[in-house]
C-alpha cells in the first residue's frame, strides 16, 4: 500500500472515497489536507450474490489502518449503519479520536461496552464547535434525515472550504429532532463553499421527499382498518419510522412485539433518549397467545437478509412467531439496489403464507431520507457551492447529480467512484483524478472481518460442484490397502467403485513412473491431480477435493 504515501504530501490535499461512491451504503471517506488525514464515517453495506452466505461487508479499513498514514481523527455524521456499522469490527485498531454528536454516540455506544475505556476514544461535540488541526478545522452542521441529529461537515482549510453533506433531506416537520432550517446553514452561505461533496441517493427523483410526519396518518389509518396481525419491517436505525409505527400502535392499543437484537437495541436507546415513549415490549414466546387483531410486530430484515428473523418468519421456521393467512406485512422501507431478488423471494414467501403485503407501491408507508432533485436545487441555490463531487449513490445517481450541477451552472464538477484518489484544488477547483485503488469489500461473518477471501472462491466452487473426499491408505511397498470416496452436494449419483478404480489405476501408474522421488507429500499431490482429472473427464465438474493419503 506504499503508493498511499502520496497522502502524506505537505503540498497537496486529497479526497479518497474508500466506500460509498458508485454504490448505496458502505460510506467511508478519507480526506487528506497537506499531509493530515481525517476519516469520515465507517459504514457497512449489504453483500450481493457474489458473496455466498455473507450478509454484510465493509470497505477495506486497512486502507487507513496501515502504517503509511496516520489519520488525525474520524468523524461520524450520523448513526445509520451504512455510516457507522463497520466501526465495531476495527474499533480496537483505531488509535485516533472519533468525533460525533451526543445522539450518534448514545446510539452506538452499546457496541463497544465490552472494550475497557472505549469512551475515551469518543469525543462528543456540539454543532458548530470548531475542531482545529494544523492544516484544517471542521464543524458539524445540523441537518434533517430519518434519524435524530444527523450532521453535515464543514471543513475549512487555508486553500478553501468543503461541505460534506452526509445524508440529508429537507424535512420541515420531522418526527424526531429539529426541523430543517436554512438558518443552520448560514455559515456555509457566509463562507465560500469551494467544494460540496453531496448525497446523490435520490438525485434522479423528481418528487420531493415529503416529511416523515406525513406518514403518521397513513399508519393511523392502516392500524385502524387492517384486520389480523400487522408486521412492520423497516431498518432498525430508522428511529423516526420506529417512532411513527410505535406511537400509532400505542394509539390503537396494540400489543407490541419486537423481533431482532438490533431493532430492540435501537428502540431501547430511543426510549432512553426520550425520543419514543416508554412501552412494554412483549416476550415473543407469547406471540400466539394474543388476539390476532390486536398485535403489531416490528422487525428488521426488509432487504431479504437470509439470516434475519424476518426470513425465518417468512419460511415458517421461526421458533415462536407463526403467522396466519390474512395477517398483514408492511414493508416500510425502500429496496436497496442489488437486494431486489432477495426481497422478491421474501415477499413471495409471505404471499405463500397467505399474507396481505403492503409496500410503498401499494400505500403511503415510506418516505425517503434523502433529497430529490427539487430539494437539492433549492439547497444548492442557498449555499452556492462552486464545485461538486457527487457521493452516496450508484453510477446512475451520480450522473443525475452532475446534471443538477450543470443546471445550476456548477461547472467544475467531478465524477469519482470508490477507490479513486482525487487531488483537490480548492483554489481553482480543477480537482483531478490521479490514481485508482482497488478497495476490497471485506465480508463480516460472526462479528469478524474476514481478510483472506479465499474461502469465498471455495464456497462458490462447493456451491456449483460439491465436495469430494478421497481417502487412500498405502503400505510401505505402496500397495493400496484401502480407499474410500465420499461426496457432499455433488449433483450426480454415480458408481463410486468405478471411479475409485480409475483413480487407483492412475495412481499406481504414477507410482511406477515416480519410483524413487516418492514421499507422502508428492503422492498426495499426484493423487489430488489424478482425482481432479478423473472428475473433470467423467463429469465435466471441478468439485472441492479433500484428499487424505497416508502410508502405514
Ligand atoms: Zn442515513
Amino acid at each position: 500500500m506504499s503508493n498511499l504515501d502520496i497522502l502524506n504530501s505537505k503540498n497537496q490535499s486529497f479526497f479518497l472515497p474508500i466506500g460509498g461512491i458508485g454504490e448505496i451504503g458502505g460510506n467511508n471517506y478519507l480526506y487528506s489536507f497537506k499531509g493530515e488525514q481525517i476519516i469520515v464515517d465507517a459504514g457497512i453495506s449489504f453483500a450481493d450474490d457474489s458473496l455466498p452466505g455473507v450478509d454484510i461487508t465493509i470497505p477495506d479499513p486497512y486502507i487507513f489502518l496501515n502504517p503509511s498514514i496516520k489519520p488525525k481523527a474520524m468523524i461520524l455524521t450520523h448513526a445509520h449503519e451504512d455510516h457507522v456499522g463497520g466501526l465495531e469490527y476495527y474499533f480496537d485498531k483505531i488509535d485516533f479520536p472519533i468525533y460525533c454528536n451526543q445522539f450518534t454516540y448514545a446510539y452506538i455506544k452499546h457496541k463497544f461496552k465490552r472494550i475497557p475505556d472505549f469512551e475515551k476514544k469518543f469525543h462528543i461535540i456540539k454543532s458548530y464547535q470548531e475542531i482545529s488541526f494544523k492544516n484544517f478545522s471542521f464543524q458539524l452542521i445540523p441537518t434533517t434525515h430519518s434519524i435524530p441529529d444527523p450532521t453535515g461537515i464543514f471543513f475549512k482549510t487555508n486553500d478553501g472550504n468543503i461541505y460534506h453533506t452526509g445524508d440529508w433531506k429537507i424535512d420541515k416537520n420531522p418526527v424526531t429532532g429539529d426541523p430543517f432550517d436554512y438558518d443552520n446553514f448560514k455559515i456555509l452561505k457566509e463562507e465560500n463553499i469551494d467544494l460540496l461533496i453531496g448525497d446523490s441517493t435520490n438525485a434522479g427523483v423528481k418528487e420531493i421527499s415529503r416529511s416523515e410526519s406525513e406518514l403518521d396518518p397513513s399508519f393511523d389509518r392502516l392500524f385502524e382498518d387492517l384486520n389480523g396481525r400487522i408486521i412492520v419491517t423497516c431498518f432498525s436505525s430508522n428511529i423516526a419510522r420506529l417512532k411513527t409505527v410505535i406511537s400509532n400502535a400505542l394509539k390503537h392499543k396494540k400489543k407490541i412485539f419486537v423481533v431482532g437484537r438490533s431493532i430492540k437495541r435501537a428502540i431501547t436507546t430511543a426510549i432512553e433518549e426520550k425520543l419514543i415513549d416508554n412501552f412494554e415490549i412483549l416476550n415473543e414466546k407469547l406471540f400466539a397467545d394474543y388476539n390476532r387483531d390486536n398485535v403489531v410486530l416490528i422487525c428488521t430484515g426488509s432487504q431479504g437478509e437470509k439470516n434475519s428473523a424476518l426470513s425465518k418468519i417468512a419460511n415458517n421456521t421461526h421458533n415462536h412467531i407463526k403467522l396466519s393467512p390474512k395477517d398483514n406485512i408492511i414493508f416500510s422501507s425502500k429496496e436497496i439496489p442489488g437486494n431486489e431478488k432477495a426481497i422478491s423471494y421474501l415477499k413471495n414467501s409471505f404471499s405463500y403464507l397467505g399474507l396481505n403485503i403492503i409496500s410503498d407501491e401499494d400505500d403511503f408507508v415510506h418516505v425517503s431520507g434523502h433529497p430529490g432533485i427539487q430539494e437539492i436545487k433549492e439547497f444548492y441555490q442557498y449555499v452556492k457551492p462552486i464545485s461538486l463531487i457527487p457521493m452516496h449513490g450508484e453510477y446512475l445517481h451520480l450522473k443525475k447529480h452532475l446534471e443538477i450541477a450543470h443546471d445550476l451552472n456548477i461547472e467544475k464538477s467531478l465524477l469519482l467512484l470508490s477507490g479513486d484518489l482525487c487531488e483537490l484544488d480548492l483554489k481553482d477547483k480543477n480537482h483531478k483524478l490521479i490514481d485508482q485503488f482497488v478497495i476490497k469489500k471485506l465480508p463480516v461473518i460472526q462479528n469478524s472481518i474476514i481478510e483472506d477471501m479465499n474461502f469465498l472462491s471455495e464456497r462458490g466452487k462447493i456451491l456449483n460442484n460439491g465436495i469430494v473426499s478421497l481417502n487412500i491408505i498405502l503400505n510401505k511397498k505402496l500397495d493400496i490397502l484401502k480407499s474410500e470416496l465420499h461426496t457432499k452436494g455433488f449433483p450426480f449419483d454415480f458408481d463410486k467403485e468405478f471411479i475409485q478404480e480409475q483413480i487407483k489405476e492412475s495412481l499406481l501408474n504414477k507410482i511406477l513412473f515416480m519410483k524413487d522421488e516418492m514421499n507422502e507429500r508428492s503422492l498426495h499431490d499426484q493423487l489430488e491431480d489424478i482425482a481432479k482429472k478423473t472428475f473433470s473427464k467423467n463429469f465435466s465438474l471441478k468439485p472441492e477435493l479433500l484428499i487424505h493419503l497416508s502410508i502405514v
